[in-house]
């Protein structure tokens, strides 16, 4: 079956040893949650998946649909179609959103084709709408000044354009008021489809409250301690990650 999977996947900072056999599959059609405490790992992952140079691949593999991506340059994994929206999205002084989106769609295109102005414009006001992103924004450099609200809208609405197999988001919700996060789970939602796996990334409860995951994993010492349905992330609220951070030291 078709899906992301991760297998015993080791993957070090410099000399750290941060991932330590992570083992991890979503299929297609489905929405997984990871969530655990702060500082284990789940950025790395997401990162390492990413293809940044910093994180370093030691050990295991990582397939798209049966295909291998460790090793390959960045912009090569999100043409085998991984997107994954930051944590922290960086800064693009001098580069509008529209002009952004623009070429990355552009760079999937094969030689000779072109994008159609007028329908990718189209297209991408029926997504601002449905995130309530306002239509000044297009004309705005990528995150700069953007609030932290803006900034989350920014990266989904990137999502909702690219259309990616498989989305990874890191840490959406943080610094969300109720609204924005209300809009992005409503764009993520709308995302949901059968061609599609989808890792949610969060440290709280909340925004599983407007996503129902599929499946949860926890994260603890570099590998996942456990997993379960959405009543797990209920449990977590409840109980915190005292007992799997105990359970790593
Ligand atoms: P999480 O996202 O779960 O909060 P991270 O993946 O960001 O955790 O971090 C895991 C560990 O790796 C932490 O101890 C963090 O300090 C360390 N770390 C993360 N990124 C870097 C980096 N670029 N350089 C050095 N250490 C890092
Ligand atoms: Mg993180």
């Amino acid at each position: 079956m078709s899906s992301l999977e991760i297998k015993n996947l080791h993957v070090n900072i410099g000399d750290k040893p941060i991932l330590k056999d992570f083992t991890l599959s979503v299929p297609k059609g489905e929405v997984h949650a990871l969530m655990g405490p702060n500082g284990t790992g789940k950025s790395t992952l997401a990162k390492a998946l990413a293809g940044h140079e910093d994180y370093e691949i030691t050990g295991g593999d990582a397939l798209l649909n049966g295909k291998s991506i460790v090793g390959m340059a960045p912009d090569e994994i999100a043409r085998t179609g991984l997107f994954l929206a930051f944590q922290y999205p960086n800064e693009i002084p001098g580069v509008s959103i529209a002009n952004f989106i623009r070429a990355a769609l552009t760079a999937r295109l094969e030689d000779g084709e072109e994008l159609d102005a007028a329908q990718y414009y189209k297209t991408l006001y029926e997504k601002m709408d449905m995130l309530k992103i306002v239509r000044k924004f297009t004309a705005r450099s990528v995150n700069e000044v953007f609030s932290c609200g803006e900034k989350k809208r920014c990266e989904i609405l990137q999502m909702a354009m690219l259309k990616p197999e498989y989305a990874i988001m890191d840490e959406t919700d943080s610094g969300l008021d109720i609204d924005a996060l209300k809009a992005v789970a409503e764009g993520v939602n709308l995302l949901r489809s059968p061609e599609r796996s989808s890792l949610i990334i969060t440290h709280y409860q909340r925004l599983l409250d407007y996503i129902v995951p599929d499946r949860v994993h926890v994260l603890a010492n570099g590998r996942i301690k456990r997993s379960g349905g959405k009543e797990l992330a209920l449990e977590l609220e409840k109980s915190g990650y005292a007992a799997f951070a105990e359970a790593a030291a």
